[in-house]
């Protein structure tokens, strides 16, 4: 069923790397998903799958040892991981986010120790911005960090790590005001950190505690977790790219490519929600003929299937918008605004197609019902997107005289 989201004008590497990495998803990830999910278990053999596949070095430059492959290829990739479980397509997202933030921000010292290692998916990346009190915010961060020497004094609590026990750096995102006097902009006061830790839970470095894993509704599998710095000792080279009150735009930044990351996510389980349901429309029959067959379920067939068309054009256009070194902020924020919606929307179709067994467990239409969500939330709400579309339209269309 590869009728719908096709790509246009992909090279021959494109073609065979998403070629393989459909019938991965099709053989290793779709065949376990609904079980390792209800058991909410990590997906190590798939994991080690993907290491070998070398995705976790995709977008990596060969020079540090990855495929040096485009934005483009990246979000198709996700979007087909996706499609198969979206829990993996997390496990693999802020991994990119932070090597991307490395690639782009880090100073080469930074790059030489992290990338090589980031693109075999022996260290794995997390980042972390949100607080307890605070996600949309985030220039109210009340984490804080104290020059002490060559050192670096951490106090505060994270929230929401996806990947914080797995992951061994976490890119963290705290107030530091040495060298930003009292009054200076939130967001020029802030300073991203290259935490390095051993995986796992509990105090995985002194100072330095990740309590356990949050217990989420969908997104099973992937652990998500808080973070917790009492004293936490980071050495003056691993501020990211060595100077301090750069860390709101180095996020933003790397957020940005995350949200066509999270824009080809809600791609793929539409996708997949758009199989269940045709699919399921041509067994299921009432009043004598496959429910397929009545005009209002097919209609339901046709919205659907224009809703995975148009989310996948937005989120590819986003991507070479990238790629091609223009800004992005608009194309991304729209993107992600229109796929997330409409992955929730074409999801719950398929949900009503299923009838009663839609809400059974043995229906693996429970769990993208439970799973849709997330993208409303994660990588800034549809309102944040709103508010970024909002002001980027009136910068554009600004009246003049
Ligand atoms: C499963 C999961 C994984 C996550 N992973 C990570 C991660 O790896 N790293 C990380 O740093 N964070 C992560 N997050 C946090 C996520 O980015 C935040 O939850 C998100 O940004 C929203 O923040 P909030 O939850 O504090 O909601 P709030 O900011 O409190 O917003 C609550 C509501 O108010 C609305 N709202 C807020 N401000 C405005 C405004 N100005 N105008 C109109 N409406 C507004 C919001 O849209 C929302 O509907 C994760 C969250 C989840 C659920």
């Amino acid at each position: 069923m590869t009728r719908l989201a096709q790509t246009a004008g992909l090279t021959d590497v494109q073609q065979e790397i998403l070629k393989t990495v459909r019938e991965f998803v099709d053989k290793e990830i779709i065949p376990v998903a609904t079980e390792l999910e209800h058991r909410d278990e990590y997906p190590q053999q798939i994991v080690d799958g993907l290491k070998e596949l070398g995705l976790f070095g995709l977008m990596i430059p060969e020079e540090y040892g990855g495929l040096g492959e485009s934005l483009l290829t990246y979000a198709l990739c996700v979007e087909e991981i996706a499609r198969g479980w979206m829990s993996v397509s997390g496990i693999i997202n802020t991994h990119f986010i932070v090597a991307y933030m490395l690639k782009q921000h880090g100073t080469q010292e930074q790059k030489d120790h992290f990338l090589p290692r980031m693109a075999l998916g022996e260290v794995r990346g997390a980042f972390s911005m949100s607080e307890p009190g605070l996600g949309s915010d985030v220039s109210a961060i009340t984490s804080k960090a104290v020059k002490d020497g060559d050192e670096y004094v951490l106090n505060g609590q994270k929230m929401w790590l996806t990947n914080g026990g797995t992951s061994t750096l976490v890119a963290v995102l705290c107030r530091s005001d040495e060298g930003h006097p009292e009054g200076t902009a939130p967001h020029k006061s802030m300073t991203t950190f290259l935490v390095e830790k051993e995986p796992g839970f509990g105090e995985v470095r002194p100072g330095l505690t990740i309590p356990g894993k949050i217990d989420k509704m969908g997104y099973k599998g992937v652990d998500t977790t808080e973070l917790i710095m009492d004293g936490l000792r980071i050495p003056a080279n691993r501020v990211l790219g060595g100077q301090t009150g750069r860390g709101f735009y180095q996020m933003m930044d790397g957020v940005e490519v995350g949200r066509v990351n999270v824009a080809a996510r809600g791609c793929g389980v539409a996708q997949r929600a758009f199989e269940l349901g045709v699919s399921y429309a041509q067994q299921r029959n009432t009043f004598g003929k496959p429910i397929a067959q009545h005009q209002a379920i097919q209609f339901k067939l046709a919205e659907m299937a224009t809703k995975v068309e148009a989310a996948h054009a937005m989120m590819v256009n986003a991507a070479r918008k990238k790629d091609s070194g223009e800004r992005n902020d608009l194309e991304a924020g729209m993107a992600k605004y229109l796929a997330s919606e409409y992955c929730k929307e074409v999801v719950e179709d398929a949900f009503r197609i299923h009838g009663g067994y839609g809400f059974s467990k043995e229906y693996e239409i429970e769990r993208l019902y439970r799973e849709a969500p997330m993208l409303l939330i994660g990588e800034g709400t549809a309102e944040i997107q709103k508010m970024i579309i909002g002001r980027r339209l009136l910068e554009e269309y600004r009246l003049q005289g």
